[in-house]
């Protein structure tokens, strides 16, 4: 997926450099035309500005001078409420035809303050220039001479503009993702063969209005249905061994991408059962702006996991609910399954539940976890 993370949130791109170049290329030349022997003079206010008024002063086909301004802004009496002020015009612009080079117009409070503050100074004409204008955000009566974008209103980074600072840098201008998914709530369900993972889902699944990947039945799925992959599953399954990681990590993200994007959340069941899945499972949920919100892990004991399957066993018919190749499958939980406590416990979204006892005990304390996060 093409997008890039700048802090805590995702972006895009939305304006490729070479369309900014060509625009700026094009309005250079309309106020060369324009402004032809009046030596304007740019005053590029800062930061945002600094690498536009660069590519804007060489594309300029007349004579021209550059000064930079910054905007202090700071708490007024209540009455004035916020007062912004245009500090740095060292210049005398007397009779002077100033463009004032922006970055980014949006309410247009900041620049009617300029202009009233530069008119002061008797210049010959004040001009507006930006790059950017989000038409909807306008509030002031204000002339714009020269705009390079109209853009809606969509938080942007990139080429001079920044997000808490950052990004600046960017070649391109990139729109930032929205999080449509904030209150989406990914799930991994985690715990021994028969500590509870499938009834426990179900339930969550019902109401929560979860989407479940169990990744044990889409295995079972393609054996039935006699696949390749299920072919190369079933001499893993059968001998109680987990299947490799790169194959599980591929059935996962088309699984998840067939939810679409805008979901209640999913169950991760019997995924990940080793670090690497872990990883890769973050890797592919960050790569779509999502993430797990919550590792449960149900914590049964042994002798009871062992009843339980044996159980299961002689009522499903799971091939792999023998008593050889459940210990064979607890041995694999032990040595590569269950490290992962420790690995969500670093990430800081591991929650521990009692597995033993009434379903709906179990499951009252699931429903907190997940009322909680
Ligand atoms: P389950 O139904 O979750 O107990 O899975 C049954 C069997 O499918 C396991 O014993 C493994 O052989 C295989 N399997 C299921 N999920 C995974 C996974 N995430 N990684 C590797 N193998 C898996």
């Amino acid at each position: 997926m093409d997008s890039i993370k700048i802090k805590d949130k995702r972006f895009r791109i939305s304006i490729p450099e070479a369309e900014i170049k060509r625009r700026i290329k094009e309005m250079a030349g309309q106020i060369s035309k324009d402004l032809e022997g009046k030596n304007p003079l740019f005053l590029g206010v800062l930061n945002g500005s600094f690498i536009f008024a660069a590519d804007l002063m060489r594309e300029m086909t007349i004579p021209c001078e550059i000064s930079f301004v910054k905007l202090a802004s700071y708490q007024g009496t209540t009455s004035t409420g916020k007062v912004t002020e245009v500090i740095g015009i060292n210049e005398n612009l007397s009779g002077r035809t100033v463009v004032i080079v922006e970055d980014i117009v949006e309410s247009g409070t900041t620049m009617k303050r300029m202009i009233e503050q530069l008119g002061t100074r008797n210049p010959e004409s004040v001009r507006i220039c930006t790059l950017f204008f989000k038409p909807d955000k306008l509030k002031e009566d204000l002339n714009l001479d020269y705009v390079a974008f109209r853009i809606p209103d969509d938080f942007i980074v990139g080429y001079g503009l920044d997000y808490d600072q950052a990004g600046r840098e960017l070649r391109d201008v990139y729109s930032i993702i929205e999080d449509k998914n904030k209150n989406m709530k990914n799930i991994v369900i985690f715990g021994a063969p028969g500590s509870g993972k499938g009834t426990q889902s179900d339930k969550m699944i019902e109401k929560y209005g979860l989407n479940h990947i169990s990744t044990g039945d889409v295995l079972r799925a393609e054996i039935k249905n006699g696949t390749e992959l299920g072919k190369t599953a079933k001499g893993y399954i059968d001998n109680g061994q987990l299947i490799p990681d790169d194959l599980m990590v591929s059935i996962l993200a088309s699984v998840y991408d067939s939810f679409g994007r805008e979901h209640k959340g999913v169950i991760f069941d019997g995924f990940p059962r080793t670090i690497p899945q872990a990883e890769a499972l973050k890797k592919m949920l960050d790569e779509r702006g999502d993430k797990v919100a919550a590792m449960i892990e149900l914590d049964v004991p042994e002798e009871e996991l062992m009843k339980r399957l044996i159980l299961r066993g002689q009522q499903s018919g799971r091939a792999d609910d023998n008593e050889e190749t459940i210990k064979k499958r607890l041995v694999v939980y032990h040595s590569q399954t269950q490290p992962l406590i420790e690995w969500y416990k670093k990430e800081g979204i591991h929650y521990h539940i009692n597995g033993l006892g009434e379903l709906d005990r179990i499951f009252a304390d699931i429903c907190a976890v997940i009322d909680g996060i």
